[in-house]
């Protein structure tokens, strides 16, 4: 199996990028994909077009996506709402809560604006403990099969979100996977200004899609991995980037109003 990587962008700023493992028949038909996105995105016209292919010569490991939850949020103040309840879920401090989806809608970078990778920031403190805070922690080797992404895209239509199901397919990749590396927490805002809805996600919460987490149709977001202080991060990052992960297998979806969110989280707080 081959790890594809796409990475374009312009005068140095992050426009796209894309993540893939396939098969040695399947490389061209790939390639020729993610060129196309990385020359027709939304967020402009890139100068420079990465794709790197690399042999996959470690363990592929097959893991189950996170069970998804589609949340009703009908505008940006409850979407913030729910996504602070989720994170303070995890026993992340309200205002460090805050502060991240704050950061992420300016832009993690130093002069603000995207970043190509992720914050990592210690769950307790709030500070930011990437090395790089311009390029971030970037998650790579992680896919989805096809017959996982057929009963992802059935399981979509059922809510009506069939059309989502590239976007969704590789954001839920990418949260399973990071959930599985001790990650106490995600929180994501797509860059892509017609995308405005966020997630947080972890093995506690599973995949929580929140609509009108992004406030203006802006090409600014970002991710931030919350992660326990006592974290060894060499090693975090390491696998983050490194383990070789397919997801092989859906999980329940299901779609619930803010108010239900609220009740559940109460409800687990006080068992
Ligand atoms: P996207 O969901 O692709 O619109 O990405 C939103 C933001 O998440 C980007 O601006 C990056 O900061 C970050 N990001 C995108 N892809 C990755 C990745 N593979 N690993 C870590 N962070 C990423």
């Amino acid at each position: 199996m081959y790890s594809l990587r796409m990475r374009a962008t312009a005068s140095g700023r992050h426009i796209s990028g894309a993540e893939r493992i396939v098969r040695l028949e399947d490389i061209q038909s790939v390639v020729r994909a993610l060129a196309n996105r990385a020359v027709s995105h939304e967020n402009g016209m890139s100068d420079r077009i990465e794709i790197t292919i690399e042999e996959i010569t470690s363990d592929i490991q097959s893991i189950s996506a996170l069970p998804i939850t589609s949340v009703t949020t009908r505008d940006h103040g409850e979407a913030v709402k729910v996504a602070t309840l989720a994170l303070t879920h995890h026993m992340i401090p309200q205002q460090v809560a805050r502060h991240a989806i704050d950061l992420i809608q300016q832009g993690g970078a130093p002069v603000g604006g995207c970043m190509r990778g992720a914050m990592v920031m210690n769950y307790e403190s709030g500070v930011r403990i990437e090395p790089d805070h311009h390029r971030g922690v970037r998650a790579t080797r992680m896919d989805m099969n096809q017959k996982t992404v057929e009963d992802l895209k059935k399981s979509l239509s059922t809510l009506r979100l069939g059309e989502r199901v590239r976007v969704i397919k590789e954001a839920l990749s990418l949260a399973s996977k990071v959930a599985g590396i001790g990650t106490t927490a995600e929180v994501c805002i797509s860059d892509n200004p017609s995308n405005h809805t966020g997630y947080v996600a972890s093995e506690k919460i599973g995949f929580l899609r929140i609509p009108y987490l992004k406030e203006k149709r802006v090409s600014v977001g970002g991710r931030i991995f919350f992660v326990p202080p006592t974290i060894d991060l060499e090693k975090y990052i390491r696998e983050i980037e490194q383990r070789a992960v397919i997801i092989d297998q859906i999980n329940s979806i299901r779609v619930i109003s803010p108010g239900e969110f609220t009740e559940e989280v109460r409800d687990t707080v006080e068992e």
